[in-house]
């Protein structure tokens, strides 16, 4: 029998390609975005599509009749027109619950390294300005027995809520549903956006990129956090209005950040977040580990099997679109 054709985006390595091919006819780009003609060639005959970051338009679908499946790997898919595959009866899958700790871990290594100053205060020693036993200037501020604000209690951030009861912080959420389980079991109590704001020492934002989240928090945002809060966000650059970031950390509106995710990626080397010693940036590696990023490829090469063998996926986005591909499920 044929074999199905899809196209494969980076970051793949050579065992899942050798996996891949043993089942399909693949075709592989490593740097997708310098060869957008190519891909769209190859997608014209693919019956599925996988890779991470993936830029996918419904002109590029509709030139690919084919296409069942698109299996992005990650979790957020911000950067997909759900409705457009979904119409067609393109399923799409993601890679939840194997970043999840890992992207948890990125959060709190953040909430530590912007409370504490560890850029900065590392830059000073392998910098040899470390000339004198350090005073209170360069002092930072206990993460343990202060409130965690977080925006966002799904997987990561009750992942992330885990790490700070350990750290004996009290911690408070704003989430589309209540969590009353969460709350009896954990002790932790739910807010509105904006009193969250005003009692958190630490905000940190863990909500899908939609509509709705999009500059959810800027510059009013800052304004109704403590002087001496500090912002952490592992969402998504776009939560963010990020001038409005920027202009409250200058006016001193609050204490500092950590950013592992930003409005434009690469964040431009001339942004005035990168010259702000009380900004942590990162470059967008919520989940970058060797570990838990072959879990991800892993899963992403399931979801896609599953799906080109006719099977629901399990980490299936648009049920709409299954429903569509099995008008008439079994009784
Ligand atoms: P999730 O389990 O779906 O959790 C998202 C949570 O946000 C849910 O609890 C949801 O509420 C809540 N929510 C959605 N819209 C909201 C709104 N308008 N206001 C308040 N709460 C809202 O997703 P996850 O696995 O935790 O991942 C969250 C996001 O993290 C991803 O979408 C991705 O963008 C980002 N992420 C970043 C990295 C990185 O590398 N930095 C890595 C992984 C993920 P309900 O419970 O009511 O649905």
């Amino acid at each position: 029998m044929e074999k199905k054709r899809i196209v494969a985006l980076r970051r793949l390595n050579e065992a899942h390609l050798q996996r891949l091919r043993e089942t399909f006819e693949v075709t592989y780009f490593e740097e997708p975005q310098q060869q957008p003609e190519a891909v769209a060639a190859a997608l014209c005959r693919a019956h599925g599509l996988i890779g991470g970051k993936l830029q996918v338009s419904p002109a590029m679908l509709d030139e690919a009749p084919q296409l069942e499946v698109v299996s992005t790997i990650s979790v957020g898919y911000d950067n997909l027109p759900v409705a457009e595959l979904s119409r067609r009866g393109i399923l799409l899958t993601n890679t939840p619950d194997v970043l999840t700790e890992t992207t948890a871990d990125t959060a709190f290594m953040l909430i530590m390294a912007s409370a504490r100053r560890l850029v900065e205060l590392a830059n000073m020693v392998r910098e040899g300005r470390w000339t004198q036993h350090v005073g209170e200037p360069h002092f930072g501020h206990d993460v343990n027995g202060k409130t965690l604000g977080l925006v966002g209690l799904g997987r990561i951030g009750q992942a992330i809520a885990r790490r700070a009861l350990g750290f004996n912080m009290r911690v408070l959420y704003s989430n589309a549903s209540p969590k009353p389980v969460l709350e009896a079991e954990w002790g932790i109590e739910r807010r509105s956006f904006e009193q969250l704001l005003a009692e958190s020492d630490f905000v940190c934002l863990s909500v899908p990129l939609t509509e709705e989240t999009e500059h959810l928090l800027g510059y009013e945002q800052c304004r109704a956090m403590k002087r001496s809060a500090f912002l952490v966000n592992i969402a998504r650059g776009k939560v963010v209005d990020e001038a409005g970031l920027i202009r409250a950390l200058e006016e001193g509106l609050i204490a500092g950040a950590g950013l592992d995710v930003f409005e434009q990626e690469p964040v431009a080397p001339d942004s005035p977040l990168l010259r702000m010693d009380n900004v942590v940036t990162l470059p967008h590696i919520g989940s970058a580990t060797h570990e838990t990023r072959e879990a991800m490829a892993n899963c992403a090469a399931e979801n896609l099997c599953q799906a080109l063998r006719g099977e629901r996926p399990r980490d299936l986005v648009n049920p709409e679109a299954w429903a569509l591909r099995h008008p008439h499920p079994l009784q």
